[in-house]
């Protein structure tokens, strides 16, 4: 399924690996990780609300036993449809919940902590909905429209 909403990129000119990474399976099959250093500025990808942050891991490993201490930021927009931005590092969010953000803002800065497969440092992102009765399996991410830029 695509997304009702267009999203922007949340890290320019980065390079983009959409299937490179063993976590992008299942539920995940349409999340998408961009390349970059640590520290890089990640922007909002649409208007939103912010609904949930992890900022206090600094742990970052290549198998998915690291999966638990990956930070993130997670955005709810319109028709139902949520962002997450994920691995930013130690204290690296510059928003809490509760907070509106605007396309493009800076929402905090790229880490390297989580499931970092062997991708190196990344931002990983989807876009994606929750069913009935709301639990993590219930998480399915939705092929992302990216808005013309
Ligand atoms: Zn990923």
């Amino acid at each position: 399924m695509k997304t009702k909403n267009e999203y922007q990129y949340p890290i320019e000119n980065a390079r983009i690996a959409y299937d490179e990474s063993p976590a992008h399976t299942g539920r995940l099959r349409h999340a998408v990780d961009f390349i970059i250093p640590e520290g890089t500025p990640i922007k909002a990808s649409l208007d939103g609300i912010v609904v949930d942050v992890k900022q206090d891991s600094d742990i970052g490993g290549h198998d998915a036993s690291f999966d638990k201490f990956g930070n993130y930021i997670e955005i709810k927009h319109q028709n139902g449809e949520y962002s997450i931005y994920e691995h930013i590092r130690k204290e690296g969010a510059l928003v809490k919940v509760g907070d509106k953000v605007e396309t493009g803002q800076v929402i905090g800065y790229s880490g390297n902590t989580g499931w970092m497969a062997h991708l190196g440092p990344h931002l990983h992102f989807d876009v994606h909905k929750y069913h009935a009765p709301f639990g993590p399996e219930d998480y399915e991410t939705l092929e992302i429209r990216w808005k013309a830029s």
